[in-house]
Formats: C-alpha cells, sequence, structure tokens
C-alpha cells in the first residue's frame, strides 16, 4: 500500500491539460495526480467495424495528450474494462483519496457517472466532477417560467445575454504534481490492437496539437464564415466537431476568440458553437429523444419507405448526383458537410420516406464526429419531428440544392466522374440528357449512373401527406 495521497483525474471527453476544469481542480487539491483514461468495452462494442475511424482519432488525441503529460514530468495510465473494474483495482491499491473529471450528458455516461460515484463513496473517496464541455449546462439557460426551452433563437439570445468573463475563464495551472510511480501498476493499454481495434488512415489527425493547427488555419478566413459556409465544394468551415467531441479544445477557448473577432462572420460561427450546446440541452432535458421523436405526436409516424431504397441511399445510387457525391465520400471518409447532412437527411425521410432512425444509425456508425446529441438533434431537424425543427411541409428539392451550393458542380464531379462530360446543365440531373448527349459524354443513364430511384415531385407530396395523417 502507497502511504501518499493521491487524486485521480479521469480523462473522458477532455484531453488536454490547458484549460481543463476538472483537472484544474484536481491540481488545486495539492495532491498528488493520477491521469487515467479507460477504454470502455461497453462503449467499445458499439463501433462494429474493427477499423473504425473515431477510435483511431481517439487514439490519436490519447498520444497527443500522453506526450503533454510526459513534459509535465507525468505519465497517461490507459486501461482497458469496465469502469467499475477499473476503479475497484485502484481502490484496492489503497491510496486514492479522490476521483476528478469533467461531466459528460449522455444518459449512458449519467448513469456510469451515477453508479461510479456510489462505488467511491463506500470506500469514503470523494467523487467531483465539473462542467467543462460546455459553457452553459442544460439546467442554466431557461424560460422565465424555469423550463427549457425548445426554440433555438430566443435559447440563443438569453445564451448570449447571460455570457461573462466567469463562464469563459481560463483555468490554467502551471504546477501539475503528477504521480510518477504507482506502487501496483495495473495492466495499462499500449496500442490500438490490444483493444480491439486496427489502426486506419483517417483525412484529419487526433490530438490537441492538431486541432490548434487547424484553428489557426480557420481564425483567418472565420470572418468569411457566414458567406462560405453552405457552399459544398469549399473546405473552408473549421473541421473542429471531432475535436469538440474529445475535448481536445476548450469550448472556452472557442468561445472567448469569436466573440473577441467582431465580425458578422465570427458571430455566425458562435451561432454554430450555441447550436451544439442547444442539442446537448435537449438531451439532457428531453433524454427521451434517444429513442423517440422529440415531438410525441410524431413518435408514430407510418414510414412507408423500403429497405432497398435506405440500401441506394447508403450506397450512394439513388440516380440524385449530389445525394450520391456525399454518400459516397461519407462511406470512404466518415465526412460530410454540414449542408449535405442536412440534404441527404431530409431525402431519406421525405424522398425516400424512411424513418430517421434509420439515418441516424448509420450516422452513428460511420459519422467522423459522431456525437449523440449534435446527430440525433440534426436528423430530428431534418425529419420535422425534432424541436425547433424544419416544418414537415418544407421539403429540400435535392436539385435546386445542388445547383445552388454545387454550381458548377465541383464537388459532384470529385465522386462521380463518370458524369465529367456531360454539359454542366445537366450534371445535376443527368436523366434529362438526350440519349445523344449522353452517348456523346460516354455516360448513359441507366447503365453508367442510375436513373433517379424516385420522383422527387410526387415524394414531396406524399411527405406531406404522411405528416398530416400521422
Ligand atoms: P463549423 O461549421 O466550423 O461549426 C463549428 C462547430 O459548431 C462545429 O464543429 C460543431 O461543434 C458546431 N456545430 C456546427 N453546426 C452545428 C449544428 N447544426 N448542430 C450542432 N452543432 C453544430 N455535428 C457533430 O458534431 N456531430 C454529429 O454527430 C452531427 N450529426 C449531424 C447530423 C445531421 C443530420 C446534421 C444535419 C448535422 C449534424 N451535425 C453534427 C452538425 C454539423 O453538421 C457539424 O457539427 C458540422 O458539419 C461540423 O463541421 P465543422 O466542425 O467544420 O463545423
Amino acid at each position: 500500500m502507497s502511504s501518499k495521497k493521491k487524486v485521480v483525474h479521469w480523462f473522458r471527453r477532455d484531453l488536454r491539460i490547458l484549460d481543463n476544469r476538472g483537472l484544474f481542480h484536481a491540481c488545486k487539491s495539492e495532491a498528488q495526480i493520477l491521469p487515467i483514461f479507460i477504454f470502455d468495452p461497453d462503449i467499445l462494442k458499439k463501433f462494429k467495424d474493427k477499423k473504425d475511424r473515431r477510435v483511431q482519432f481517439l487514439w490519436e488525441s490519447l498520444l497527443d495528450l500522453s506526450t503533454a503529460i510526459d513534459k509535465k514530468g507525468g505519465k497517461l495510465r490507459i486501461f482497458y474494462g469496465k469502469p467499475a473494474d477499473i476503479y475497484k483495482k485502484l481502490i484496492e491499491d489503497g491510496s486514492i483519496q479522490a476521483v476528478y473529471c469533467n461531466e459528460d450528458y449522455e444518459p449512458a455516461a449519467i448513469a456510469r457517472d451515477e453508479k461510479i460515484s456510489k462505488l467511491l463513496a463506500k470506500s469514503d473517496i470523494e467523487f467531483h466532477s465539473f462542467k467543462d464541455q460546455v459553457v452553459f449546462r442544460g439546467d442554466e439557460v431557461l424560460k422565465k417560467d424555469d423550463t427549457p426551452y425548445r426554440v433555438f433563437t430566443p435559447y440563443k439570445k438569453v445564451w448570449l445575454s447571460k455570457v461573462g468573463d466567469d463562464d469563459l475563464g481560463k483555468h490554467i495551472i502551471r504546477e501539475h504534481n503528477f504521480v510518477k510511480k504507482l506502487s501496483t501498476e495495473l495492466e495499462q493499454v499500449t496500442s490500438l490492437k490490444e483493444v480491439g481495434f486496427e489502426p486506419i488512415e483517417n483525412v484529419f489527425k487526433g490530438g490537441r496539437t492538431e486541432a490548434k493547427k487547424l484553428f489557426l488555419k480557420f481564425l483567418p478566413i472565420i470572418s468569411e464564415y457566414k458567406n462560405n459556409r453552405d457552399y459544398v465544394f469549399k473546405d473552408t468551415n473549421s473541421n473542429l466537431s471531432p475535436h469538440l467531441r474529445f475535448g481536445n479544445l476548450s469550448i472556452r477557448e472557442l468561445v472567448r476568440q469569436s466573440i473577441k473577432i467582431r465580425t458578422d462572420g465570427a458571430r455566425t460561427w458562435l451561432s454554430e458553437l450555441i447550436w451544439r450546446e442547444f442539442y446537448q440541452m435537449i438531451l439532457f432535458q428531453f433524454p427521451h429523444v434517444v429513442d423517440e421523436a422529440f415531438q410525441k405526436k410524431r413518435s408514430d409516424l407510418k414510414w412507408k419507405g423500403s429497405d432497398e431504397h435506405f440500401k441506394l441511399w447508403k450506397e450512394g445510387k439513388t440516380g440524385f448526383p449530389l445525394i450520391d457525391a456525399a454518400m459516397i465520400r461519407f462511406k470512404k471518409t466518415g465526412l460530410m458537410h454540414n449542408r449535405l447532412r442536412m440534404v441527404v437527411a431530409s431525402f431519406l425521410t421525405k424522398d425516400l420516406l424512411v424513418s430517421w432512425q434509420k439515418g441516424e444509425e448509420y450516422f452513428a456508425q460511420k459519422l467522423f464526429d459522431f456525437d449523440l446529441a449534435s446527430n440525433n438533434g440534426g436528423w430530428q431537424w431534418s425529419a420535422s419531428t425534432g424541436v425547433d425543427a424544419q416544418p414537415y411541409f418544407r421539403v429540400f428539392n435535392p436539385y435546386s440544392q445542388s445547383e445552388r451550393f454545387d454550381k458548377e458542380a465541383t464537388f459532384i464531379l470529385s465522386q462521380l466522374p463518370q458524369l465529367k462530360n456531360l454539359p454542366k446543365k445537366f450534371i445535376h440531373k443527368p436523366h434529362l440528357a438526350p440519349l445523344k448527349v449522353q452517348e456523346e459524354a460516354g455516360c448513359l443513364v441507366g447503365q453508367d449512373y442510375p436513373e433517379p430511384i424516385v420522383d422527387h415531385a410526387g415524394q414531396r407530396l406524399a411527405a406531406i401527406e404522411m405528416f398530416k395523417d400521422p
């Protein structure tokens, strides 16, 4: 049994040592700090593909964190096992006074933390959890009658009027008194293979070092964000979402910067960060959204779409070039522009009449920046079942979205090169090209590229009927 008292800092969605509230308070406790991360088999089993892009990104983020901790004279311990089992072993070591961490608002994480805190309490070990991944927790921005907002704009207005220096304060500590050695070292994870995954190459690397590079690349163009953000062929958005998912950057540092730059572009970007918190608030206040429609009256909609259409959507074989290009790239990389997410989600639910839950689940399996609150919020918004959602009678026209946001078909052609010799006006609607034009372009619809699997105008009416008559 070791004599020196130690506290654990349990890293989860806060993989950085700078401006980390939980770690800041752990350091303030003046005990030695044992930094740990736990790969939980109950979470990992949800990732069906053994070459998972998110797990790879997480691993890279942990390596970066581990280097930062090394530089401060400590060592990050990475464990594999059910958190309760890991804590039981740490308790046996007899030297832990308290556990520090940052709050996580997903229902499963809340249940896990309650369990761990009870387990620790039995051995008189304190459990301290801090708000860190949001500026305002789900119960902090409420209407005058103390009930949660259901509409974004007034929520955002109050959020902005409330936010002050205290909420955005930097939590910096220079002296990290990290534990160097444990009397009994538990078995640690040293490679992805040991947790059942294989390495895979991603477009974006994980870790705070990479996150900072992306943010520095984005800052000079933040003021153009409002003008650029919807054009799907541009790479002018921040690409920070996976880093925010794992806390490689603190939300406070992003908000501080965007408030400082007083331009419309920076204000619009800040609005998106507030959308992120809005959906976290919704998940916290209305956990039923995980399994059902936010709007209870829309829980029993009779989705008439077929499995065959769902499969063609996933494979990018719908005959709608913008949809297909988005889905093909998504399958290859896990990446998708926000505008495209809205367009493909609207198409699946309102053109193919397939339930949003199926689309949500497919995204959850593949999306590089998967986050339960934002994914659920985005799908329910698109399907008109969610909070402050798109009205049901507003159905995106996939052709006009394509002509508007990928006018020159730059994005489409990057994924569908077989369309490249068609005249520009037909790239958005290849099936309308006369046969002679198709032959000259070497792209026969029905052979080299699919016929549209549905008629948009007819499906739009069918969707409206379905919503009118749930
Ligand atoms: P930027 O445009 O640079 O925005 C900055 C940050 O603001 C993002 O990193 C993100 O944290 C936040 N943000 C931006 N837009 C939204 C939004 N609409 N809702 C919530 N937060 C937002 N975002 C995820 O992080 N994870 C998801 O699983 C996810 N699933 C989605 C599913 C659907 C159907 C839709 C329509 C949207 C989804 N989004 C999700 C929101 C959005 O598409 C991504 O956050 C954004 O595309 C990430 O790119 P970026 O980092 O370049 O964003």
